[in-house]
C-alpha cells in the first residue's frame, strides 16, 4: 500500500505526526518515506511494506496528512504503475525537467580525450541552445588494454568547461561507487559549475552493490542502461534497486540487445520497448542510438542508421536521446567509427524535434478516436 500525503505537507505539523504515529504501530508493517521535489511542490510518499494485506484504503485515506492511497502490486513497487495510479512521472534537476512528456537531448563525447574537442563539443551544443551533454570519464572497456578513460583527473576542467557553455546536466557513467564522491568533491569544490546524472552501463546493470550504493544518495540522478544480455523485466527490477534505496529519480534507457540477430548493427535495436517501459513504470525513458546501431552506415534514402533508429524512438515517444558526437572521430579513443559529427547537429536536431512534434500528434490522433467511439 501507498499513501500519497497533501503536496507541501509540513514535517513538523501536527497532521504528520499523527499519521506517522498510526502507519508506525501497525502491526508487521514497515514504512519508507520518500520525498519527491517537483518544480511547484514537495511531495510525500509513504510505502507501508510487509502485512498489509488486511488494511483498508479508506482506513489509510481517513489520516489527517493523507490525500490517497493506492494499492500496489509486487512488480517495481516505487517506480512501477499501478491500478487507479494516476501519479505524475519524473524530476527536476538542475532546472532541467524530465518526465513521461517531454524530451531532452544528451549529445556528447563517449569518452573525454582532449580539453579542445571537449571545448569544440561544449561550443557546438551552446551554439544550438542546448544544455546537457555527455562525456565519459571511467569507460568499461573489454580490453583491459584500451584506453580506461581519464577518470577523476579530467573532472576539473570538463566540469569547469560545461558551466561555462550553460551545460546544466552531464551524463556521465560510473563504474565504481567510490566515483560518486570523486564527482561531488570535485563539483563542491568548483562551486557546482554544472550538474551531472550518473550513468549505470549495460554490463553493470545488475551490479546490485553498485546499484544500492547509487540509490543511497538522491543529490544526482540516474540514468540506468538495459542490460544487453537480460530480460527487460530483470532490467526494470535494477532500475527499482536505485528506487527502494531512496532514489526514484531514474531514467531508463534502452541501447539494444547483444544478439548476431541485430546484424549489421552493434546490438538489435530495442525501441520498440520504449512505450511498454512507459506503460510498465513512471520513469522516463531514454534511447541510445549510437551504441544500439553502433556505426555510420546510411541507407540509400541519404539518412544514416543512427539518425532512423533516433528517430523510431523519438515517434514512439523516447523522453531523452544518448547520443555519441566528436569534432574528430578519427581522433577519439573510444566509438569513433559511430560518432555524429559537429556539422550534422543542426539537422539532428531538427530531425529529433520534428519526430517529438509527431509522436505529440500521434497522441492527439488516437485521442480523438477514443473520444469519437465513447460518444
Ligand atoms: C556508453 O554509453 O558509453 C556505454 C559504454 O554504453 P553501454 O553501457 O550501453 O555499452
Ligand atoms: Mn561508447
Amino acid at each position: 500500500m501507498l499513501a500519497i500525503l497533501h503536496p507541501n505537507t509540513a514535517l513538523d505539523s501536527e497532521a504528520y505526526r499523527q499519521t506517522m504515529e498510526y502507519l508506525e504501530n501497525l502491526p508487521g508493517v514497515s514504512i519508507r518515506v520518500h520525498e519527491i521535489q517537483g518544480a511547484s511542490q514537495r511531495l510525500t510518499e509513504i510505502y507501508l511494506l510487509g502485512d498489509t494485506k488486511s488494511l483498508e484504503k479508506a482506513e489509510i485515506e481517513a489520516l489527517p496528512a493523507v490525500e490517497r492511497a493506492i494499492r500496489i502490486s509486487e512488480d517495481y513497487r516505487i517506480l512501477g504503475r499501478h491500478k487507479d495510479d494516476q501519479r505524475q512521472s519524473g524530476f527536476t534537476y538542475n532546472g532541467v525537467e524530465f518526465s513521461q512528456n517531454n524530451l531532452n537531448i544528451f549529445a556528447g563525447l563517449c569518452a573525454v580525450d582532449v580539453p579542445e574537442h571537449v571545448e569544440m563539443m561544449l561550443q557546438a551544443l551552446e551554439d544550438n541552445g542546448e544544455v546537457c551533454t555527455r562525456m565519459g570519464a571511467y569507460k568499461p572497456r573489454t580490453n583491459p588494454y584500451s584506453f580506461q578513460g581519464h577518470g577523476k583527473g579530467c573532472l576539473p576542467w570538463v566540469f569547469e568547461k560545461a558551466g561555462k557553455h550553460g551545460i546544466n546536466v552531464i551524463a556521465m557513467e560510473i563504474t565504481h561507487e567510490s566515483h560518486i564522491e570523486e564527482i561531488d568533491t570535485c563539483l563542491e569544490k568548483l562551486g557546482r559549475p554544472t550538474g551531472v546524472m550518473l550513468q549505470v552501463g549495460t554490463r553493470n546493470t545488475q551490479n546490485f552493490e553498485l546499484l544500492k550504493a547509487i540509490g543511497r544518495q538522491s543529490t544526482y540522478p540516474v540514468l540506468l542502461k538495459r542490460g544487453f544480455g537480460i530480460t527487460l523485466n530483470e532490467s526494470l527490477n535494477a532500475a527499482e534497486y536505485l528506487a527502494s534505496e531512496g532514489n526514484a529519480n531514474v531514467i531508463f534507457c534502452l541501447r539494444g540487445m547483444k544478439t548476431e540477430a541485430g546484424l549489421p548493427h552493434r546490438n538489435m535495436v530495442d525501441f520498440a520497448h520504449v512505450p511498454a517501459v512507459k506503460r510498465l513504470t513512471r520513469m522516463p525513458v531514454c534511447v541510445d542510438p549510437s551504441h544500439s546501431v553502433g556505426s555510420r552506415d546510411q541507407s540509400p534514402d541519404g539518412i544514416l542508421d543512427v539518425m532512423h533508429a533516433t528517430a523510431q524512438g523519438v515517434i514512439a515517444g523516447a523522453n531523452m536521446v544518448l547520443v555519441d558526437f566528436h569534432p574528430k572521430p578519427e581522433k577519439a579513443l573510444v566509438d569513433g567509427p559511430q560518432a555524429l559529427l559537429m556539422s550534422e547537429l543542426p539537422a539532428y536536431l531538427e530531425d529529433i524535434r520534428l519526430c517529438h512534434e509527431t509522436w505529440k500528434k500521434r497522441q492527439a490522433i488516437y485521442q480523438r478516436l477514443r473520444e469519437t467511439t465513447a460518444e
